[in-house]
């Protein structure tokens, strides 16, 4: 889990990783076999039993930074990665981020150059906002027509979503199911880890290769597994457990 690729040190939420560092990371990957995908990839691979090797990789909020300073990494290592963008804020900032500093976020023209680099478009909702404590009204809105802008300005239903704040309830998850989507990520979402809550975890500015192998190491012991896919053929199933994706199957356990 990404956000912001840039220079900027001044990084009060941690979501900021410069692209000298972004680079590494990719390398690191790439050196143990390891190859970025999409989240909508690794899905599809998972369900076909060949998810082996693939890392999903996402960058939340739509920063018009990932056009600028990810995407020629992605490109450079052979990734692709889902960018989870902001349909309600098209062109705006990070208002929601009280201590700033202020990030512009990609508009219409920005989410179509991602997408036409291959890029997965997922929707993080409208405004950012918190759906765990939202009403009815805005959770519906929130997941529904950020799709259906999604769609009209990429011309293709997006399959994700993202929860803002990687907060999550049954209620949410609900509303993303009803809306269409076909998986939707989370950070740690403990018990109600299920297609529409992925666990996932948050690379920063500080992961060197130590870091990485830890949390590569550690993370299955800390995140529930995916359930198996139900759809899954039963031999299929079998090799899924060698998943080094966002979502472990069975034995490997969660997030990546
Ligand atoms: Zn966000």
């Amino acid at each position: 889990m990404y956000h912001s690729v840039s220079s900027c040190t001044d990084d009060p939420y941690r979501i900021t990783v410069s692209p000298y560092r972004l680079d590494r990371q990719l390398r690191w990957l790439r050196g143990r076999g390891l190859s970025g995908v999409s989240v909508g990839e690794l899905m599809r691979a998972r369900a076909a039993g060949r998810a082996a090797g693939l890392v999903g990789l996402t960058f939340d909020d739509g920063y018009t930074d990932f056009v600028d300073g990810a995407l020629p990494l992605l490109r450079r290592h052979g990734c692709t990665a889902t960018v989870f963008v902001l349909p309600g804020r098209l062109g705006g900032e990070n208002a929601w981020d009280e201590l700033g500093p202020r990030k512009p976020l990609l508009d219409a023209q920005g989410i179509r150059t991602a997408a036409a680099e291959g890029m997965e478009i997922g929707s993080h909702g409208m405004m950012h906002t918190d759906l765990t404590t939202a009403d009815d009204t805005t959770v519906e809105r929130e997941t529904k027509q950020s799709r259906e802008m999604l769609a009209d300005i990429t011309g293709t239903d997006p399959e994700g979503f993202c929860y803002p704040y990687g907060t999550v309830d049954p209620r949410a998850i609900k509303a993303v199911r009803n809306a269409g989507y076909g998986y939707a990520c989370a950070i740690d979402p403990g018990a109600l880890t299920c297609m529409h809550a992925l666990p996932r975890v948050h690379i920063d500015a500080s992961d060197t290769s130590v870091r990485l192998f830890l949390k590569r190491t550690l993370n299955p012991l800390r995140r529930k597994a995916l359930p198996p896919e139900p759809q899954v053929p039963s031999d299929a199933g079998a090799e899924a457990g060698e998943d080094e994706g966002a979502v472990g199957s069975g034995r490997t356990g969660g997030g990546r």
